[in-house]
């Protein structure tokens, strides 16, 4: 029996006492064969806590042990009849309905899930939330074999975590692997040496109307499919290693761009998005201030705006590029402010001078008291590190005056201008002229 023990005890975590992921697999091997001999259905869920990673950093590994396993305990709890868990590793579960009905009914499950697990914690007296994510993979609908249906678990629950939704099911559309996704990605390969991806640029100005700065954000514009929105192509190009090259592209259009603006006495600082994988190329910041002198632009004129994902794969070579950009004098840009991994242990160790507030936080300013309280103490923690703050996403007025009050420092958004294609920003510029941009008479209340 010796040997037997030994054996179970390779399937199960160490920690938790679940069963492990080399178990799950040989689990879910057997759950589909039986699924599909009676014609049923089986489900896989994929469940990723959101913010653990910064309680780990902030309160250490061993009060993070310690929720690990009140979570495992809590996922046992809140399990339906004949589901099985599992602890895949870090702060990943995974669950396994041998039999389900429909995409829909393990998606309400997991949604259950995700709710049990979202109830605030103890932990000697502090109280957490530890908000989860997951994923739902469902056989034979999403994949046909084990793997297949981790792997599609996995892509649902990234969906799940990028638009904060909480439980996302598998949709072939959304994963980049499928072969319209390839076809896409050599068109945009080839878009790109043609020269037919474009940029736009939309103005950030402060709230005496100063123009503060533009934001280049590119387009493509498709010969058969039309405009392709940017996320859905930038996703692409960044599980493909086409990323690199897009940058070039963007850092080269753009530095062009602010010479001839400069030329024409146009002094307008230009932010360029940059991905993680970027960041991690290595010569990176070299290769940025080799642009900059080609182009005869002074690296005040240029800022990037970067993600706290960055920090997530290789944090000291990140923050050895970034400090190495603003040894260039390039300012950077923290971008999508509160989504996602946002924490202030992240914003001091990133040499970042500005910090732009994520529209789904401005969009519900007016009418969500949580969203304006968050606001409210972004912008004050970002004063107090003597950061410049930007909302984005300002479509209306008053919208606008809520963020005056909070002394964010400028907006960007419809209400102002939306992103201009290079000939329209100049006129757009020059029409401004000094006293740069003025809310229009009309919208502002009678006696102002
Ligand atoms: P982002 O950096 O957060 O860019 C702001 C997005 O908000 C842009 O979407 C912009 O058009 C949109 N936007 C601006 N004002 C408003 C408004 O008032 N209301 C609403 N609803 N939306 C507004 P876009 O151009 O579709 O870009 C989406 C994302 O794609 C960008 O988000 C950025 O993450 C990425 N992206 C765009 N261009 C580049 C690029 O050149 N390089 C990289 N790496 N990423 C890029
Ligand atoms: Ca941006
Ligand atoms: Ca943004």
């Amino acid at each position: 029996w010796m040997a037997r023990a030994r054996a179970e005890e390779q399937l199960l975590d160490p920690l938790t006492g679940l069963p492990n992921r080399q178990w799950l697999l040989e689990r879910i091997w057997t759950a589909l064969d039986d699924a599909e001999r009676i014609g049923a259905r089986s489900a896989l869920m994929l469940i990723d806590l959101d913010r653990f990673r910064s309680v780990n950093d902030t309160l250490g590994h061993l009060a993070g042990d310690r929720l690990l396993l009140q979570i495992a305990d809590r996922l046992q709890n809140a399990l339906p009849d004949g589901a099985e868990a599992a602890r895949l590793g870090g702060d990943e579960f995974a669950v396994l309905l041998p039999v389900a009905d429909s995409t829909t009914s393990a998606t309400r499950i997991a949604r259950g899930l995700v709710t049990a697990l979202g109830s605030p914690l103890d932990l000697d007296g502090l109280t957490l939330v530890l908000e989860a994510s997951a994923g739902v993979a469902v056989f034979p609908d999403h994949a046909l074999d084990a793997e297949g249906m981790l792997r599609r678990a996995d892509v649902a629950m990234y969906q799940a975590k990028r638009d904060r939704s909480g439980v996302e099911a598998y949709e072939s559309k959304r994963d980049s692997n499928t072969p319209d996704r390839l076809a896409l990605l050599g068109d945009l390969r080839r878009a790109l040496d043609a020269r037919e991806v474009q940029l736009h640029y939309q103005p950030k100005v402060r709230f005496d109307g100063q123009v503060a700065g533009l934001e280049a954000l590119v387009r493509w514009v498709h010969p058969e499919r039309g405009k392709v929105p940017p996320d859905e192509f930038i996703a692409i190009a960044e599980s493909s290693g086409l990323m690199p090259h897009l940058t070039e592209y963007v850092l080269e259009t753009a530095l062009a761009q602010v010479a001839r603006w400069r030329e024409q006495g146009l002094r307008v600082p230009v932010a360029v998005n940059v991905s993680p994988r970027d960041v991690h190329t290595p010569g990176f910041a070299g290769s940025v201030a080799a642009r900059l002198a080609r182009h005869g632009v002074p690296a005040g004129a240029l800022q990037l705006e970067i993600t706290e994902h960055v920090l997530l794969e290789d944090p000291q070579r990140a923050a050895d590029t970034l400090a190495a950009l603003a040894g260039h004098g390039v300012k950077m840009s923290l971008d999508d402010f509160g989504t996602g991994y946002s924490s202030l242990v992240h914003l001091r160790r990133l040499p970042v001078s500005e910090l732009k507030i994520d529209r789904s936080f401005v969009a519900r300013l007016a009418v969500d008291a949580e969203d304006a309280a968050i606001v409210r103490c972004t912008v004050d923690l970002a004063h107090s590190l003597g950061l410049v703050v930007v909302a984005e996403g300002v479509e209306d007025d008053e919208t606008w005056e809520h963020l005056r009050d909070l002394r964010c420092d400028a907006v960007q958004g419809w209400l102002v201008a939306a992103a201009m294609p290079p000939e329209e920003t100049t006129a757009w510029l020059q029409a401004r002229g000094p006293r740069g941009w003025q809310r229009p008479r009309a919208a502002l209340p009678a006696g102002e």
